[in-house]
């Protein structure tokens, strides 16, 4: 099981409180093993069997409170983490699109958003890495893949990829498609990560994967709303996910 979460400290749909996700790996702790992506993509790639329940936690698009937040709680509960980043807005006062959206649904004004979401510095990320957590691409731009052409595709691919080099050296790195539903991810861009050189890719929808899984098609399901109670949460998380389900009804299956 692969949960993404967003924003750790606040209660919307991306944000949930540090207590509850204090509360929410102490629960995976006492029924799941937490291993790290990428000995789950290891263990998948050489068929090793899974003996017990195997979790992992990933953190989607950067923001800042992902290292005073979360990162504590991680390190206190010795709990492994991934940390998927668009590189463009790092060490950057930019907005993502997505923020703004979501104040402009809420009402708020557009100018309200600037500054309330501080993303990660390229020194919290190396200070993350050294710690010894993971820290993977999102994109440049956070930029659906699934639409785009094949330049875009390859650019924001490939340049992520080269400004994590630079910034925090060479090492594995995995791939998180933004906004990971099905529409968001193509064959074609499923190539691409895997000629770029990254030794996973990640979707934001699914349920668990199993021993057949690829490590280039990583299901995984939204564990960050903090609006959703606890039980809600570990219905979601015992594999009854409401996104899972209405796909698997309608046969959708990306991840080949
Ligand atoms: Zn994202």
């Amino acid at each position: 099981m692969v949960l993404c979460y967003h924003r750790i400290g606040g209660c919307d749909v991306l944000t949930k409180p540090t207590e509850e996700f204090r509360h929410d790996l102490e629960y995976l702790k006492q029924h799941y093993e937490c291993i790290t992506l990428f000995d789950l993509c290891e263990r998948l790639r050489q068929n090793i069997p899974l003996k017990r329940r195997v979790a992992v936690v990933t953190f989607d698009d950067g923001y800042r409170d992902n290292y005073t937040e979360a990162v504590p709680v991680l390190q206190s509960l010795g709990v492994p983490a991934t940390f998927f980043v668009s590189t463009g807005f790092m060490s950057t006062e930019r907005v993502f699109p997505h923020d703004l959206e979501l104040a402009e649904r809420n009402g708020a004004a557009p100018a309200s958003v600037a500054g309330r979401f501080p993303k990660l510095t390229w020194d919290d990320l190396r200070a993350m890495q050294e710690a010894g957590f993971e820290i993977g691409s999102h994109t440049v731009e956070h930029t659906s893949l699934g639409q785009s052409d094949e330049a875009t595709v390859k650019r924001e691919l490939q340049d992520s990829l080269a400004t994590l080099k630079q910034e925090l050296g060479e090492r594995p790195r995995a791939f998180a498609f933004p906004f990971g539903k099905p529409r968001d991810i193509s064959r074609q861009a499923l190539q691409v990560v895997q000629q770029a050189g990254y030794y996973a890719a990640l979707f934001a929808y699914g349920g668990m994967n199993t021993r057949g899984s690829t490590p280039f098609g990583i299901q995984r399901m939204d564990a960050g709303n903090g609006l959703l109670g606890s039980l809600a949460w570990r219905a979601r998380v015992a594999g009854l996910d409401p996104d899972y389900l209405r796909l698997k009804a309608k046969g959708i299956n990306i991840g080949a």
